[in-house]
């Protein structure tokens, strides 16, 4: 076909070889899945250069899937060079941006021909019930992808009134791109796609508890016909190959989605070592108000997914729900009534709605928050304890009676916990100066009929994303982040390529 004709001109000669591939291979949700688990440089999979590896585990039942290279300092740097090279000397450095969009699209397809495989892997080394894996964590990748594969011919030279100069959009060269466990692939799909589309090569570290979906995805990648070094992924720990990528002296830009303490690591290291351009999606406490004139079979619905969706484990989550008081106890009786009615189990059963968390020390972690809940005297309503079975099980849980000052009122927890509040009647400032008094500002929410109120309240939240009488509706053509120590720096939209590009003004005098 011609797709392939125009990969294997793209590849050149020193690319004929064949890929070859050391699989893990295991039979689960009627299908063989087949899993690199080595480094992924320069266009091939190999060990990490001293051969260490490490166990990677399936939080339903806790058995390690595979090991998986642990990648040290030398492996970053070699992966730099890669990439370093396949910019300056590479096809892709030279490549018509329109030919790049066409890799780019051609990488989304084969993503979509492998969804099922891509979101086994995903449910069984992240414990994403396999539903929403199919849908969320595999789906919007493929969009995220195809949307920013037509960015590629679009960047545009910009002249400007003032003739005769104009300026023009340029590459970074070598990018890193650091992310976190809760959406493995998708936080891959959000920073690599546009990186990709602004021309420039990359090395990507995974979380160190799901490598497995960012290996499977370099495979396709080959088979795209992205040339080698390119792309290049690196698993292991943050404290070595993420500081690496921090420190590298031929990286010009860092991606990082993960917590704020750590965030503000790297943006320290990117500065001492060289100035690098950074972008930071971090953590969040994002409030959701709910007035008494919502729809309140929609707030109930929403109001539990913006808490319970993908575990709890998902950036944009509710933190808080603020619930007006005339309506509150209701609410809380649905709520609970709801709860009961969710089935907890193998995430990859199609009528499971709750699955394990991603692993055992975000469990411990979550069990921890809930404790301190209930000793500083906020109302357990519901759950709060680890399921009584194999695996890493949280119940769904709700507070009620949280005060200010308490802990899980400040505290972000990631997990599967509803902390409610009351605000008295018709409070609408008080209730909003609540909403702000906190340092995130990733996302937030307001239920409401009455349409001057929501736009009132959307208007006043220090936030990057309001959901009105919706919640976790996000859209790969909608600029995502945080405000505050959310952090800063847009994915996804016409604004996250320009994190991964610089400006050039060129001024001619005739
Ligand atoms: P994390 O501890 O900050 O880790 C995120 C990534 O950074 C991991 O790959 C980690 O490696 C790496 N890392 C750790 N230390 C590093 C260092 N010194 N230099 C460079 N990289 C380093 O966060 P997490 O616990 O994985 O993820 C949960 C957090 O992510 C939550 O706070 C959540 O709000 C946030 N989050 C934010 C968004 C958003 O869009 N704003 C989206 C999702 C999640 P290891 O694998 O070794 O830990
Ligand atoms: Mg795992």
């Amino acid at each position: 076909s011609f797709i392939q004709m125009f990969v294997r001109r793209l590849r050149g000669e020193d690319q004929e070889e064949e890929l070859v591939i050391d699989y893990v291979t295991k039979d689960v949700n009627n299908m063989t899945v087949k899993m690199p688990y080595q480094c992924f440089i320069n266009g091939k999979f190999e060990d990490a250069e001293d051969g260490k590896t490490y166990n990677t585990v399936n939080p339903t039942d806790g058995s390690v899937i595979c090991k998986v290279s642990y990648a040290s300092v030398a492996d970053v740097d070699r992966a730099v060079s890669a990439a370093k090279e396949a910019f300056d000397n590479g096809p892709w450095g030279k490549m018509n941006p329109r030919d790049r969009g066409r890799l780019l699209y051609r990488l989304a397809d084969l993503m979509e021909e492998h969804q099922e495989e891509l979101a086994t892997i995903e449910t069984i080394d992240s414990g994403a019930v396999y539903t929403l894996a199919l849908k969320t964590h595999v789906g919007m990748s493929i969009q995220t992808f195809r949307y920013f594969a037509g960015w590629c011919d679009k960047i545009q030279v910009c002249v400007c009134s003032l003739r005769p100069s104009f300026y023009n959009f340029l590459s970074l060269t070598v990018c890193a791109i650091v992310i976190p466990w809760n959406y493995p692939l998708m936080m891959l799909a959000w920073k690599s796609a546009a990186c990709l589309a602004a021309g420039n090569t990359l090395v990507l570290k995974p979380a160190q508890v799901t490598p497995l979906t960012a290996l499977k995805f370099a495979e396709l990648t080959v088979k795209a016909g992205i040339p080698k070094g390119v792309i290049n992924i690196v698993p292991g720990s943050g404290g070595l190959v993420g500081q690496r990528m921090s420190d590298h002296p031929d990286i010009r830009k860092l991606g990082f989605t993960g917590s704020t303490p750590i965030g503000k690591q790297i943006m320290k290291s990117c500065a001492v070592s060289n100035l690098k351009k950074v972008s930071l999606e971090l953590g969040g406490k994002s409030p959701l108000i709910i007035f008494s004139d919502c729809d309140m079979d929609k707030a109930v619905r929403m109001g539990m997914s913006s808490v319970y969706f993908n575990k709890g484990e998902n950036c944009i989550a509710a933190g808080r729900l603020f619930v007006e008081e005339s309506i509150h106890d209701e609410y809380i009786r649905r709520v609970v009534e709801e709860i009961k009615k969710m089935k907890i189990g193998d995430p990859l059963d199609r009528s499971t709605d709750h699955g394990p968390q991603n692993h055992k020390a975000h469990l411990d972690k979550l069990v921890e928050y809930c404790e301190i809940g209930v000793k500083e005297g906020a109302m357990l309503v519901y759950g709060g304890r680890q399921v009584d079975r194999p695996g890493f099980f949280m119940e769904p849980t709700v507070f009620t009676d949280v005060e200010d000052h308490m802990f899980i009122a400040k505290e972000e927890s990631f997990g599967p916990v509803m902390v409610v509040s009351k605000f008295k009647d018709g409070d609408v400032d008080g209730v909003l100066s609540r909403a702000n008094n906190t340092e995130f500002g990733l996302a937030s929410g307001v239920f409401t009929r009455d349409i001057n109120k929501a736009m009132y309240v959307s208007e006043r939240l220090e936030a990057g994303t309001v959901f009105v009488n919706t919640y976790n509706k996000t859209d790969v053509a909608a600029p995502f982040g945080g405000f505050k120590q959310s952090g800063f720096g847009k994915d996804l939209g016409e604004e996250a390529l320009h994190e991964y590009l610089r400006t050039k003004a060129v001024t001619v005098e005739y």
